[in-house]
């Protein structure tokens, strides 16, 4: 039995969904629901109370890009029956019920497309490819990449992701997005590899695996946008973030190995 709750809302933050490939493909039948009936569902709340929404999409929406960086007015180039079509079909159809909510019932949405983002706080586990190569670095595992590592990404530092969405659901009812949001610095997953090796000063060894279907060749944001409408930019940049994520993880394993320590005693 469901029980309906009551609330006082004024601003609605969706963010749900799993974002790492590895999380998203483990059931993506569920992945799609989540984007596509979490977005309905949100909507028709934010409709009902008559609050603001903002939605968490994703660079995934342009799909593996034939332009580069990416601006908010291109259309994207997604497979849409790949094993990344749930996250980034279900993110597209997300966008579209928000702007038809906008059209039709003349909601107040703010639609963010968030690329790569890493920090402090994500899961050992959770897969992508920055926390990855930190935690194999940090425990002299051999660093993974897929296929060559000559595609690129571009990473934004956690906080500086966070100051854009606060801005972005402070803005004018007329700001609704698309609006990208990324760090424009870009780098190769190779160079990123050298990086992180190199700042833990790690034995690890680099190894190759295969590159994953569909695995977009290169991704950066165009921001030009978010300067002028948010009158936003990252601060952080790549060594600054990676250095306090790697005291994160570094502090994290340690407390394991000690609490591992006095399992044994
Ligand atoms: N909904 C919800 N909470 C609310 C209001 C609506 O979960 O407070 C759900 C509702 O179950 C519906 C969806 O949001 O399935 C869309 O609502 P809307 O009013 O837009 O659609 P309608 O019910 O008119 O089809
Ligand atoms: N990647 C990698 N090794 C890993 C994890 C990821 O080489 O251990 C690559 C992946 O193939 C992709 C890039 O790093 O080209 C970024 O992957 P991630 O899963 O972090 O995010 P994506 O941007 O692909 O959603």
């Amino acid at each position: 039995m469901t029980f309906p709750i009551y609330l006082e809302v004024d601003q609605i933050y969706n963010l749900a969904c799993p974002a790492s490939p590895i999380h998203y493909q483990h059931d993506p039948v569920q992945t799609t629901k989540t984007s596509v009936h979490g977005a309905i569902n949100m909507l028709g709340l934010a409709k009902r109370v008559k609050a603001k929404i903002l939605q968490a999409s994703t660079s995934e929406v342009y799909g593996d890009p034939n332009v580069h960086p990416q601006t908010e007015d291109y259309w994207g180039h997604v497979n849409p029956i790949g094993p990344r079509s749930c996250y980034d079909e279900g993110k597209r159809c997300a966008e579209t019920l928000f702007f038809d909510y906008w059209r039709q019932h003349r909601l107040r949405i703010k639609v963010m497309r968030i690329f790569n983002t890493y920090g402090p706080r994500m899961h050992p586990n959770d897969g992508r490819v920055v926390s990855n190569f930190i935690v194999q670095a940090l425990l002299g595992q051999d660093i993974t990449i897929y296929g060559d590592g000559s595609q690129t990404r571009s990473f934004c530092y956690v906080d500086d992701l966070i100051e854009g969405m606060m801005r972005l659901m402070a803005s004018g009812d007329q700001v609704t997005g698309p609006i990208n949001i990324g760090n424009p610095n870009e780098f190769t997953i190779l160079e990123l590899a050298t990086k992180i090796i190199e700042m833990i000063g790690a034995k690890s060894k680099i190894v190759r695996r295969p590159l994953p279907e569909n695995d977009p060749r290169q991704r950066q944001p165009n921001i030009s946008r978010a300067k002028a409408q948010l009158g936003w930019e990252p601060r952080t940049q790549l060594q600054e973030g990676l250095t306090r994520t790697i005291a994160y993880f570094e502090k994290m394993l340690s407390e394991d190995s000690v609490r591992e320590t006095q399992a044994v005693e």
